[in-house]
């Protein structure tokens, strides 16, 4: 439920209503918005009733929310979220490119590519260092070493930094060498991961399964935001469908349907859902178009001897044609 206050409200009139949703062992979210202020309580298995506020002074209006996310909700607060990830704002509008390769392979190949990046117009390095492949015999990632180098070029280049953690170990490392963690599409669901990183300050990025469901996705972003972490950006990769022609589809639909449901920040990965670089570039001009928060692609300098998702990975020179378009 979420209580709309009387305007001018005071302070000793909040603090009760608190206490006594308290008083009801539940949780109360103090929300203030620019319209309005307002107080959204969760914890609750069954629905509240306005006689449950009885004798308090200072509610304006019982709004029930029978969504089952309510924190990352539009309803619960009306304005966009912004993430800082180091000095780099995403959700005020203008749109926040992330690239890099797809696994960090070496301090030279990231060095490499995140120069190229930057002088295009990257604002965040991306690079896996814990890969979740398909096969085990693929390549895993470099581990706490890719980690290492990711530090040592975000330092050097400037630029804050994303990488994935696959898990509670990981999600430990990550959060100590890196500005942003990735949590990725196959661990969507990972429940005790996206507690652990709703403990953490730093931003999350949570992509979309490629068969989950968008209310599905913000049940997940809710795992995080109830923990503590409000830092939590939404991603589409793709999702698995029965044509070749592409890795995945692109939900486009997406960018405007989120909109509507959340304030967090909305970012799109044509480079999963393509899985050919041949159409990446038209594809995140279109996610730009439709109002997308951020665009994440992988980037890499020689494709071709790419450890992970070479047919995917743009040149360089594709990548500052995309940005100078
Ligand atoms: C990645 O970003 O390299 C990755 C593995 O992404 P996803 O979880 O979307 O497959
Ligand atoms: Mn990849």
């Amino acid at each position: 439920m979420l209580l709309i206050l009387e305007p001018n409200t005071q302070k000793e009139q909040q603090e009760k209503i608190i206490q006594r949703i308290e008083t009801l062992g539940l949780e109360a979210h103090v929300l203030p918005g620019k319209g309005r202020f307002a107080i959204g309580i969760t914890g609750n298995s069954s629905p509240l009733e306005p006689n449950q506020f009885s004798g308090l002074s200072g509610i304006q209006e019982y709004i029930r929310v029978s969504k089952p996310y309510k924190l990352c909700s539009r309803d619960f607060k009306e304005e966009n979220t912004i993430v800082k990830v180091g000095e780099v704002a995403i959700g005020n509008g203008s749109c926040v490119y992330f690239a890099g390769p797809c696994s960090i392979e070496s301090y030279d190949q990231l060095h490499t590519i995140g120069k190229e990046v930057k002088k295009a117009g990257a604002k965040i390095l991306r690079g896996g260092a814990f890969k979740p492949r398909t096969s085990p015999y693929s390549f895993q990632g470099m581990g706490i070493e890719g980690l290492k180098i990711l530090q040592k070029v975000g330092e050097e280049l400037e630029m804050p930094t994303i990488t994935e953690a696959i898990d509670l170990k990981s999600l430990e490392l990550v959060n100590e060498y890196a500005d942003m963690i990735q949590i990725g599409a196959r661990n969507m669901q990972n429940f005790p991961l996206l507690k652990e990183a709703g403990k953490l300050s730093k931003p999350i990025f949570l992509k979309r399964g490629p068969s989950a469901s968008l209310d599905e996705l913000l049940c997940s972003a809710e795992y995080i935001l109830r923990e503590g972490n409000s830092q939590v950006v939404l991603c589409e990769r793709g999702l698995r469908s029965f044509d070749s022609h592409t890795r995945n589809i692109l939900d486009i639909a997406f960018v405007p349907v989120m909109k509507k449901l959340t304030h967090l920040p909305i970012i799109m990965d044509p480079s999963h859902a393509a899985g050919r670089r041949d159409i990446i570039a038209d594809l995140a001009k279109a996610c730009v178009a439709v109002g997308a928060d951020g665009v994440m692609v992988e980037v890499h300098h020689k494709p071709s001897e790419a450890l992970s998702d070479g047919p995917q990975a743009l040149l360089p020179e594709d990548f500052k044609d995309l940005l100078a378009h």
